[in-house]
């Protein structure tokens, strides 16, 4: 086990990268009660407060870089207590003494060299898009709105599915888009999360560079973690951001996008964290699926306020998990258990971490993993 530190430097520390909420905290546990790990494995966020509280650091432990900064405690805390800013604040420090899981590790130079977590090349960013005709603002064209991919839809082959699929539905309902081609870089939200300050602040300042050289006022991101980075935490007011989901409600709203085909399936829908519990969108993603002509909408066990975290959030998508640890095999479970036959989500993470269990847990004759724009764009088709 390593050295404890144990003096009013360790408070400060902590006090100084962000994390001066456990002061509030008056230790009643239920942030410890309402926290996803606690349903697979052991894990106290009111221990790690207490320990903050008086200076306990114990840089050796897991425990650090376990939250998936999923906001349930927060959300459950009667004093207003932000853990992840606590969290956050611990793996701040030990990112500056050079304490980072090796897989973290090399997800963040990934991102300082290649712009994206997984280390695929940067000019192969937009390889995605080849032949579907969308603008590319960096080779002089025009578009009065950007959409932001991120990283995983830039890259990751099901996702590209995804990026693919929205790209079809604005095209179908006229939708004037663009993107940032090879230049757009990694949002920064998780690497926040990872405690790496001094990267993230330059990750913003060369996508805000971007979006003023490119004359940006509209964005539409794909991911609820570029979301949530690019409206709250990049500071210009000027920009307004969307998640796709939004965007696409106010097209159904306004009958600029309507939906020739059916859908004959059970779907329930998976609330990304950073999208519900973060961002309060709960309502236009079930609205979309409202109005698909023949599919019925179920709710699982933990909806909206409540659901369960898919474990892919705050760099855990860069940290193995044991499989009788992951939380997106319970939430498999639990969309089998109301009887769906798609799930279907908003988030690239989310995607990725239940298209895994459904895998390994055998049950993709049971259950399909979807996003929404996938089945919008499927009932859109002629
Ligand atoms: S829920 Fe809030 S007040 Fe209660 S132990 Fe957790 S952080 Fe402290
Ligand atoms: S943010 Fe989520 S994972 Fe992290 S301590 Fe809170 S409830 Fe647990």
């Amino acid at each position: 086990m390593e050295a404890k530190v144990l003096c009013k430097e360790a408070v400060d520390m902590i006090k100084n990268a962000g994390g001066e909420a456990f002061r509030l905290c008056f230790q009643c546990g239920l942030c410890t009660a309402s926290c996803p790990w606690n349903n697979v494995r052991t894990f106290m966020p009111h221990k790690i407060i207490t320990q903050s509280k008086f200076g306990l650091v114990d840089r050796g432990v897991e425990d650090w870089w376990l939250c998936t900064t999923c906001n349930m405690c927060f959300s459950r805390c009667p004093r207003g207590v932000s853990t992840i800013d606590i969290m956050v604040a611990l793996r701040r420090i030990l990112v500056e003494e050079g304490r980072v899981p090796i897989t973290l590790r090399d997800a963040l130079e990934a991102v300082f060299k290649q712009g994206n977590p997984w280390g695929r090349a940067r000019n192969k960013r937009s390889e995605w898009a080849a032949g579907l005709g969308i603008r590319d603002v960096t080779q002089g064209d025009k578009a009065d709105m950007l959409l932001y991919v991120g990283c995983a839809p830039s890259y990751d082959p099901r996702v590209q599915k995804v990026s693919k699929a929205l790209v079809n539905i604005f095209s179908k309902a006229g939708i004037d888009v663009g993107i940032l081609g090879n230049e757009e870089t990694c949002c920064g939200n998780e690497v926040r999360r990872m405690g790496e300050k001094g990267l993230f602040e330059m990750l913003v300042e060369h996508n805000l560079e971007l979006f003023h050289k490119y004359s940006i006022n509209h964005i539409v991101t794909i991911s609820p973690h570029c979301y949530n980075a690019l409206k709250n935490e990049y500071q210009d007011n000027k920009i307004e951001v969307k998640h796709y989901t939004q965007f696409l409600a106010e097209l159904v709203d306004t009958g600029k996008l309507a939906f020739s085909n059916h859908f004959e399936k059970v779907v329930t829908y998976h609330d990304p964290c950073y999208l519900g519990r973060h961002n309060g969108v709960y309502d236009e993603p079930r609205r979309i699926l409202k109005r698909i002509p023949g599919l019925k909408l179920v709710e699982m066990l933990d909806y909206r306020e409540n659901s369960l975290c898919c474990g892919g959030g705050g760099g855990r998508m860069w940290v193995e998990t044991a499989k009788e640890e992951r939380f997106s095999d319970l939430r498999v479970n639990q969309a089998v258990e109301v009887g769906a036959k798609v799930l279907v989500t908003s988030c690239p993470f989310c995607m990725l971490n239940l298209e895994d269990s459904l895998l390994t847990m055998d049950k993709g004759d049971e259950l399909e993993i979807k996003d929404i724009s996938e089945i919008v764009q499927e009932v859109t088709e002629k």
